[in-house]
């Protein structure tokens, strides 16, 4: 128990008490640990809703919860930041009321940091309902149909108004495969829209903006990219347009040629990349943060992490194995319930399987970011990689 002044606080209650007199924390990042074969390195994010231990993986919580997951659950699972969706919480239930609520921490009662993307991704996921230009990008809602329209300015104004700790530029990501042309402009048009982005944000005593490196996978426009961003000087980067389809060593090379020219003292944050084997090659490359809505969304299709690969906990095979989806494991359900009782929940479309699942998976991503932490302290992160690669059967 903590103390000040003779009252004592639980940490939950001094992290609110931050957030209600604004007593506020600088964005900070430092490297504690780099290894000496490697390019991994450990490092500390200070934000004003705690630290975050780093390499880190983000579990997603787009509609401004992890599904299926409660805050204090997410809390027993060690998850230090979330990352939610400016799109989605833009359109529902609007920033505005967000803002009137306290916040997106005190809406979705979650005290921890938490980052979210510019809605980029989403807007541009949206194929024909869509229309970029130079001002920014014109959409119509995938929910009632209606107009919108988002600049590098707007997504500002939504990202200050939902208040995370950690918040992205608005970036045009090019699709895989694209030809050279058409990434080279998107590259540009996401270098002017950092520059405004940059002037646009004002939040800056408990907010910090990342900028994001493009360039699709052509490594001269990426190293491009990064040293236009690097002139705006940002807390930290992002590396976006990367997993959209692309061999994953083309992706693995893309980070080793652009990594090294990345500012040192600065996070790198490899966006929508969330598979056991990509977190390791990434933290091998250099990377510190990560986000994917995979391993949450494959645990509501009944797939579950382990360390030999995904598993297909719905399949027949299962419903007779009365052990835990995984031995060693200490979540909840490994702790409780049977691979078949977890299948015939999955069966039955009850609520609590998807739960159960998707719990796994977090504690599994939680714990394997924790091990491979403890290597890169240890110096034996190559070692720890040979060993969990070797098991791991690896998507292409
Ligand atoms: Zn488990």
């Amino acid at each position: 128990m903590l103390s000040w002044s003779g009252i004592d606080f639980s940490a939950l209650e001094i992290a609110c008490y931050l957030c209600e007199r604004r007593n506020l924390v600088p964005f900070n990042f430092r490297v504690t640990h780099e290894s000496s074969t490697t390019r991994a390195r450990l490092g500390c994010i200070q934000t004003t809703h705690g630290v975050i231990e780093t390499p880190v993986f983000m579990p997603v919580g787009t509609q401004a919860t992890v599904k299926t997951v409660a805050p204090h659950e997410l809390e027993q699972l060690g998850v230090e930041i979330i990352l939610s969706n400016t799109y989605h919480l833009y359109l529902r239930p609007g920033n505005d009321i967000v803002d009137e609520a306290g916040g997106l921490h005190k809406f979705m009662g979650w005290g921890h940091p938490i980052l979210t993307d510019s809605g980029g991704f989403q807007v541009f996921s949206l194929g024909p309902l869509r229309t970029i230009s130079e001002e920014g990008v014109q959409f119509r809602s995938h929910l009632d149909g209606s107009k919108h329209f988002i600049s590098p300015e707007k997504s500002m104004e939504i990202q200050m108004d939902l208040g995370a700790d950690i918040i992205m530029a608005f970036d045009e990501c090019a699709p895989y495969p694209a030809e050279r042309d058409y990434v080279q402009k998107s590259k540009d048009l996401t270098t002017r829209w950092a520059k405004r982005c940059h002037e646009a944000h004002t939040r800056t005593a408990d907010q910090a903006l990342f900028g994001i490196v493009q360039g699709g996978m052509y490594k001269d426009l990426r190293r491009q990219s990064a040293l236009e961003l690097m002139e705006l000087d940002f807390p930290g980067y992002g590396i976006g347009g990367l997993s959209v389809g692309e061999p994953k060593d083309i992706m693995y090379e893309v980070l080793d040629d652009l990594i090294p020219i990345m500012p040192k003292d600065k996070p790198r944050y490899l966006m929508g990349v969330g598979s056991p084997d990509c977190l390791v090659e990434g933290v091998l490359r250099g990377v510190d943060m990560f986000d994917c809505v995979w391993p949450t969304r494959l645990a509501r299709h009944g797939m579950v992490l382990t360390r030999q690969g995904n598993m297909a906990i719905r399949n027949l095979p299962f419903a007779r194995d009365f052990t835990p989806i995984e031995e060693d494991c200490s979540c909840y359900a490994c702790q409780n319930f049977s691979r078949g009782y977890i299948r015939h929940l999955l069966k039955a479309n009850e609520v609590l399987g998807i739960r159960l699942t998707t719990l796994h998976n977090i504690a599994f991503l939680t714990r394997l970011m924790k091990e491979i932490r403890e290597a890169i302290s240890d110096d034996r992160l190559v070692e720890y990689s040979r060993d969990f690669l070797g098991i791991f059967a690896r998507e292409k």
